[in-house]
């Protein structure tokens, strides 16, 4: 018979979850009045992070009413070039924050707060604190337009859900912002790692992909994996809500062997310091092979991401013994509960194989604890301790044309390095239009930030792979587009240019009217920067407009014109 106690373990924890009673329900409304879409949702695999919110659909268009999902009040302001682009947080009473992000512009009472504030720091990029009493907001209350600013890959809103406090994002859905979602998680492949030295699955010593097949309800059956030693798993995977077919992200990943569970990844809440992290969750040299995201389902030894289940025994890794059968499942599902299971069968056998007696070409041992120092005759590497996530072993080298090769972009990085390039045999004019890039694939060249110290070119990376010195001599360009000097402008609400910059890309932008800075809005997508003349606040007729930009390696053009306009 159970005790009470027993009982009372196995009934909270269904209770607890079916009620998610840890977060309000009810108290968060929808930050935008139509049907919700997800084109990203909460802990979706991205580059060097889990995406921290929702990304709501706004219909193809820009200029979506946002309301403030709960009453609170504007504790945070944002504008920048990239990332969150104009941003908005609203905290609110009951300990939560929401965010709201990628937004087009606000509405005129918060507008003409942010542009006084441009006006004064004569920055577009500002960042304000406002004071709790300074900006309440009602739930409901409109207060901007959504847009695509920033590191936007088309109109939509990014909504988070924050604990205010500790700056961790939640899953906005554990709040009752349910998505209607039917579909089960897609799986796109499965692949079988050997783990340990003397581990082998089907007669090899590496990854290997295993075929699938689907039942008639949409779970799969995996063929039989014949392993020997330490092994583990990874899939590609995605989720899909009704009336959308984005690839989103999945909710939880759990494996189990023989109905023990062994393996379980669940994105509730993450915190942003441990979201890089994300490289070792997945199987980062095959993204960077192919392009595509493999999930492991098992924990490798410096992988200290929160979103697991903590003191599973075995952490995903299956020790196989010859001549034995398993039996191993994955669950894949969303947050609404479908669920995709992976059925694997597998037979331990120790076969006769040839192992690789060095697997990889190296000449420098890295160990993670360690700051190490590389010297190429007149380039120098500098890897400071925890560079590296684990102990690496390293192929390094310098190339004919003056390149340095470290290693590829197959090991992720914990943090950045730096590496500096002599330049004392380069002439002092050029040397200011000289940096460092990262070297492509196909020969595109990359900027990374690189400053001048003794004689030397000194660069912060954040990736393996091959770098150089580029020189950028061409200034970029200034073009008007509706426009032209010693023209009539009096029909026009704002004035637009597309600026461009070849080699380096663009550092800096500043412009003025009759010699006072004026605020332009710059699209990176589009290329075109905008002044809104509600903005011009002179008097007369002729105004004298100048462009300077300049780009990161200090070429600089600058246009102006003179304009006429009818005196307001
Ligand atoms: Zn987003």
């Amino acid at each position: 018979m159970l005790k009470f106690f027993q009982l009372f373990l196995i009934v909270f924890p269904i209770l607890f979850r079916a009620q998610n009673s840890i977060y309000p329900q009810d108290y968060f409304q929808s930050p935008l009045d139509i049907p919700l879409l997800l084109s990203g949702n909460f802990g979706e695999l991205r580059d060097n992070h889990f995406h921290s919110g929702l990304d709501y659909k706004t219909q193809q268009m820009e200029g979506l009413n946002i309301y403030a999902s709960a009453d609170g009040y504007v504790s945070r302001i944002k504008i920048s070039q990239y990332g969150y682009g104009k941003v908005v947080y609203i905290t609110h009473p009951n300990g939560y924050t929401t965010v709201y992000a990628h937004i087009q512009k606000f509405y005129p009472t918060l507008e003409n707060y942010i542009k006084k504030i441009q006006y004064e720091k004569e920055n577009y990029e500002i960042e304000v604190f406002p004071k709790p009493q300074e900006i309440p907001l009602k739930k409901g209350e409109a207060f901007a337009y959504s847009g695509n600013t920033g590191s936007s890959g088309g109109p939509h809103l990014h909504f988070e859900i924050r604990d205010t406090d500790r700056q961790i994002p939640i899953n906005p859905i554990l709040f009752g912002l349910h998505i209607d979602d039917h579909k089960k998680p897609e799986i796109q492949s499965l692949y079988a790692h050997p783990l340990s030295h003397n581990a082998q699955v089907n007669q090899t010593a590496v990854k290997v992909q295993v075929n699938l097949s689907k039942d008639s309800i949409g779970n799969m059956i995996a063929d039989t994996v014949y392993a020997y030693g330490k092994i583990g798993f990874s899939i590609n995977t995605f989720d899909a809500q009704d009336y959308s077919d984005n690839r989103n992200g999945i909710y939880k990943l759990s494996l189990k062997v023989d109905g023990t569970p062994y393996f379980e990844h669940e994105l509730d809440q993450f915190s942003f310091d441990e979201s890089k992290l994300i490289n070792l969750h997945i199987d980062y040299e095959h993204y960077e092979k192919f392009n595509s995201r493999l999930q492991k389902c098992f924990i490798e030894p410096s992988n200290k991401l929160s979103t697991y289940t903590k003191n599973l025994p075995h952490n995903g890794y299956i020790d196989i013994q010859d001549g034995k059968s398993y039996h191993i499942e994955i669950n894949a599902s969303d947050i609404e509960g479908n669920t995709t299971l992976i059925q694997i069968p597998v037979v331990g056998l120790n076969s006769k194989i040839e192992f690789p007696s060095k697997p990889k070409k190296s000449n420098y041992k890295v160990l993670a604890k360690e700051t190490k120092s590389i010297y190429l005759d007149s380039i120098s590497i500098l890897f400071p301790r925890y560079t590296f996530y684990q102990d690496a072993d390293l192929n390094i080298y310098k190339n004919a044309d003056g390149s340095v090769q470290i290693d590829e972009d197959f090991i992720p990085l914990s943090r950045t390095y730096t590496m500096s390039f002599d330049v004392s045999h380069i002439n002092k004019d050029l040397l200011k239009h000289t940096y460092i890039a990262k070297i492509g694939k196909k020969g595109y060249t990359s900027y990374i930030p690189s400053e001048l110290k003794d004689h030397k070119i000194i660069g912060k990376a954040k990736t393996l792979g091959k770098y150089n010195l580029v020189q950028d001599f061409k200034a970029p360009t200034i073009k008007p587009l509706n426009f032209e000097d010693n023209k009539w402008i009096s029909e026009l609400t704002v004035l637009q240019v597309a600026i461009h910059d070849e080699l380096s890309g663009i550092e800096d932008i500043n412009a003025s009217i009759n010699g006072k800075w004026i605020l332009m809005e710059y699209n990176h997508n589009t290329g075109v920067l905008t002044y809104d003349l509600n903005d011009l606040k002179i008097e007369g007729t002729e105004i004298k407009l100048v462009i300077t930009v300049t780009d990161k390696a200090q070429n600089t053009k600058s246009y102006s014109a003179t304009l006429n306009r009818v005196s307001k």
